[in-house]
C-alpha cells in the first residue's frame, strides 16, 4: 500500500467529482419531461386537427342546411309571387276561384315542401284555398302573417313564425306575400304554409350525435324547426343566445364553441345567416363526441408513456440507489484507507508522526530545501530521566507523561509545515521547514519552558518537576546530503544538552568535522 507523504506545501486538491445521482436523476426527470411534453404536443396537435376537421364538417353542413332553406323557400316565393300577380291583375272573383283553386291545388302537389296555398281577403277570411273545402271559422286576422302584411305596403314575401295549420293540425311555416289592388290598396294576403316535417326529414337525413343539435330560426331569433323535435320549443326565441347577441352581429356566418346553459354540455356550433331571406340556420355536434376518437387515442397514447416513464423511473431508482451504495462502500473503502494511513505513519500512543512518515518527510524537505536554498531546522528532544518517572510512577502514568509532551509538540509547531515525530521511546523530534538555526533554538527554547510549566510532578529529578532536553541543529541542503548525518548532529546536540546538565537545548557546531557545543537556551 502506498504510503502517503507529509508533502505540507502541496494544497491539498480533492479532485472534483461529478455528482452522478444527481446528473443521474436530473437526466432521468428531463427524459420523463421530454416524454410528457412530446405527448402533450402531439395530443394537442391532434386535438386541434380534429376540431379544425369537426370545424370544417360544421360549416358544410350549415351551408347545406341554408342552401336547402333558400330552395325552399325560393320556389314557394316564386308561386306566390306568380299568383300573387294573377290575383292582382285578374282580382279573385266568383269567376277565377275555380281557376285558382285548381292552380293552388297543382302547385301544392308540385312542390312537395308545401302544406297548402290560401288567399285571404281584407279581413282575414279565407277567399281560396288549395285543399277541395274551404275551412269555416273566424279566419286569420289575428296571425302575425296577416297582420304584417296588413301593416306593411311592401309586397316583398314575409315569412312568420310557425303555427298550427287550422286546416289539419299540422305545423306549418308561413311565406305569404301582400295582395294589393291596382290603386295600391291592401286586398288580402296570399299564403303558402312550408311543413315544418320537411325540414324535418331533411335535417333527419345527416348523421349527428346524440346530443347534436339542428335548427332554423328566423333573423330575429324565433325558432321555426329544430332537431331534436320539440313542440314546446317552436317559437320560442333564441335570441338571448350567444349565436344571436354575439356571434351573428360580428359575421354572418361561423363557428363557435358554446356551453349550453340548458344542458351544460359544450357544443361546436356552426351557424349561417340567409342572404335572401331573413333566416338563420345552425348546426351543432358536442365536444365530446367530435372528440371521442381523439379521447381514445390520447388514453392509449398516455398509458404507453406512463408505462415508459414508469420503466424510467424505476431504471432510474434502482440505478441512484446502485449509485448511492457504490458511494457509501468508495467512502467507507476511502475511509479504511486514511485509518491505514494514520495508522502506518503515526504513532498510535500520541498521535504524533512515527518515524517512517518522518524519514519521507526529511526527503521531501532536503529536495525542497536544496531546490530554495532554504534551511531545514530539526528539534531531537529526550525526557530526562525519564526511566525514574516510570519506576516512580509506572508505564501507564509514562505513558500519560508521553501524550502530555507529545501535546505540547504539537501547541508549539505552529507552521503547517512543522512537524513533530514520536521517534521512539520517550525520545522525540521535530522538523521544522524553512527555519534557521535561530528559529530552530528558539522551537526547541519554547517547548523546553511549555514542558516544564505543566508541573508535571517528578521525583526524580533535580528539579522536582519532568524536563526535557533538547537538540538543535539547520543547514541549508545541498541536495545530496545524508538523513542520518542530519539526524546525528541533532542527536549530538541532545547528547551536549544531557551533558551539559539537562533542562536545556543546545546547538551544535560542526567545525573541523568536530562536534562542540555552541551555545544552548540557558
Ligand atoms: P536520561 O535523562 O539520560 O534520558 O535518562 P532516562 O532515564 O530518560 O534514559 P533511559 O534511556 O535510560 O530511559 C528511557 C526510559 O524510557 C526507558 C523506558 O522505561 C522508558 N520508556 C521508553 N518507551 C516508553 C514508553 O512507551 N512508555 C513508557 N511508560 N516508558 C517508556
Ligand atoms: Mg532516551
Ligand atoms: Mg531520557
Amino acid at each position: 500500500m502506498p504510503i502517503p507523504i507529509h508533502d505540507p506545501h502541496q494544497t491539498p486538491g480533492t479532485l472534483k467529482r461529478l455528482p452522478l445521482r444527481k446528473a443521474a436523476a436530473l437526466f432521468i426527470v428531463a427524459v420523463c419531461l421530454c416524454l410528457s411534453g412530446l405527448l402533450y404536443l402531439q395530443l394537442e396537435q391532434t386535438r386541434r386537427q380534429d376540431l379544425a376537421n369537426a370545424q370544417i364538417a360544421s360549416t358544410n353542413l350549415t351551408r347545406a342546411m341554408a342552401q336547402q332553406a333558400e330552395d325552399t323557400f325560393l320556389a314557394a316565393d316564386l308561386v306566390l309571387t306568380s299568383l300573387a300577380d294573377w290575383v292582382e291583375d285578374d282580382g279573385y272573383g266568383a269567376a277565377q276561384r275555380p281557376r285558382l283553386q285548381k292552380t293552388f291545388a297543382r302547385r301544392v302537389q308540385q312542390l312537395e315542401q308545401l302544406h297548402g296555398m290560401f288567399l285571404f281577403d281584407r279581413e282575414g277570411q279565407w277567399v281560396i284555398t288549395s285543399f277541395p273545402d274551404l275551412p269555416r271559422g273566424k279566419g286569420v286576422a289575428d296571425r302575425e302573417y296577416f297582420k304584417f302584411h296588413q301593416q306593411n305596403v311592401s309586397t316583398v314575401a314575409h315569412i312568420g313564425p310557425a303555427i298550427r295549420s287550422r286546416e289539419n293540425g299540422e305545423w306549418v311555416i308561413p311565406i305569404s306575400k301582400r295582395i294589393n289592388d291596382r290603386a295600391g290598396n291592401f286586398q288580402g294576403v296570399l299564403m303558402a304554409g312550408i311543413k315544418m316535417a320537411y325540414f324535418d326529414r331533411f335535417f333527419k337525413s345527416f348523421s349527428l350525435d346524440d346530443s347534436g343539435i339542428m335548427f332554423l330560426g328566423l333573423k330575429d331569433g324565433t325558432l321555426l324547426a329544430r332537431r331534436p323535435f320539440d313542440e314546446g320549443l317552436i317559437g320560442s326565441s333564441l335570441a338571448q343566445g350567444r349565436i344571436y347577441q354575439k356571434l351573428l352581429p360580428e359575421a354572418p356566418a361561423g363557428t363557435a364553441m358554446i356551453k349550453s346553459v340548458v344542458d351544460g354540455v359544450v357544443r361546436l356550433y356552426g351557424y349561417r345567416q340567409l342572404a335572401a331571406y331573413p333566416l338563420v340556420v345552425a348546426s351543432a355536434s358536442s365536444r365530446d363526441t367530435i372528440l371521442k376518437g381523439w379521447y381514445e387515442r390520447a388514453f392509449q397514447s398516455s398509458v404507453i408513456v406512463a408505462l415508459v416513464i414508469l420503466g424510467v423511473g424505476l431504471f432510474g431508482w434502482v440505478f441512484i440507489h446502485q449509485v448511492r451504495d457504490g458511494e457509501r462502500i468508495e467512502k467507507n473503502l476511502r475511509k479504511a484507507q486514511r485509518t491505514l494511513e494514520q495508522i502506518a505513519t503515526h504513532d498510535s500512543l500520541t498521535g504524533l508522526a512515527n518515524r517512517r512518515l518522518f524519514e519521507q518527510s526529511l526527503e521531501i524537505e532536503f529536495a525542497r530545501g536544496a531546490r530554495q536554498s532554504s534551511p531545514v531546522g530539526l528539534i531531537m528532544l529526550d525526557i530526562d530521566f525519564f526511566k525514574r518517572y516510570n519506576d516512580a510512577y509506572g508505564h501507564v502514568a509514562g505513558d500519560h507523561c508521553l501524550t502530555q509532551v507529545a501535546q505540547v509538540l504539537k501547541n508549539c509547531c505552529q507552521r503547517k509545515a512543522d512537524l513533530a515525530v514520536r521517534y521512539g521511546g520517550e525520545e522525540f523530534a521535530v522538523l521544522l521547514p524553512d527555519t534557521d538555526i535561530n528559529g530552530t533554538l528558539a522551537i526547541a527554547g519554547q517547548i523546553r519552558r511549555s514542558v516544564m510549566e505543566k508541573y508535571i510532578t517528578h521525583s526524580g529529578s533535580p528539579t522536582g518537576y519532568l524536563t526535557v532536553s533538547l537538540g538543535c541543529y539547520s543547514f541549508v541542503p545541498s541536495g545530496n546530503d545524508s538523513l542520518e548525518a542530519f539526524i546525528q548532529c541533532a542527536d549530538a546536540a541532545l547528547y551536549q544538552a544531557k551533558n551539559a546538565g539537562r533542562n536545556r537545548a543546545a546547538v551544535l557546531s560542526l567545525e573541523a568535522g568536530v562536534a562542540e557545543l555552541m551555545r544552548s537556551d540557558r
